[in-house]
């Protein structure tokens, strides 16, 4: 299982502190169908990418084990969306320019900074986040009920007015990207 915590560190930092990295620590299982309250043990690490504007970061993310369910946990750090190898930033970046009609402007921008996205780039995280725009939509009204959400069924408009909401709502995308899988315990961008 996988938790995101909130970090303000870049991911230049978090690298070089590397396995002395003050990781959150849970004080009970986080196994809902076990609970048992024992702070599971730390159970190694696994290394993952980390891809920034700066560089390819391979970062240690501490495991932990619970010895009464045998499941294992990990934290990511906010910067971080599970599965992604880009950093959150870079992916929202993406999504802005996508559904913004930016995308030229940002291949360019990426490539002069040696990250090769391609159009498809874009495009599958465009559509991906188009097939999300349902239970993206069913989360924030969890977070923000005085939110209004319109009908969502001019998709590109709909898209439009998410990103609006994440942009103006949040002090900024990890703190929605947290909160979110908090709330869902899915990532907004994980698939359907
Ligand atoms: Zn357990």
């Amino acid at each position: 299982m996988q938790q995101i915590f909130p970090t303000d560190v870049t991911p230049e930092e978090f690298f070089n502190s590397g396995v002395d990295f003050p990781f959150p620590r849970p004080q009970v299982c986080l196994n809902p169908d076990c609970r048992t309250p024992v702070p599971p043990k730390k159970h190694g690490f696994y290394e993952r990418n980390a891809i920034d504007f700066k560089s390819v970061y391979r970062i240690s993310i501490r495991r932990y084990y619970c010895p009464y369910c045998g499941r294992t946990f990990s934290y990511l750090p906010s910067f971080c969306l599970p599965y992604f190898q880009y950093t959150l930033e870079i992916i929202f970046l993406g999504l802005l320019a996508h559904f913004f009609e930016l995308g030229i402007l940002l291949l360019a921008f990426l490539q002069a900074r040696s990250i090769g996205w391609q159009r498809q780039h874009l495009q599958f995280y465009g559509r991906r986040f188009l097939n999300n725009l349902k239970p993206i939509q069913l989360g924030i009204r969890q977070f923000m009920p005085e939110q209004e959400l319109t009908n969502l069924e001019n998709k590109q408009k709909g898209a439009q007015k998410i990103l609006g909401i994440v942009l103006s709502g949040f002090p900024g995308i990890k703190s929605f990207s947290q909160r979110f899988f908090a709330q869902c315990n899915h990532s907004f961008m994980s698939p359907c």
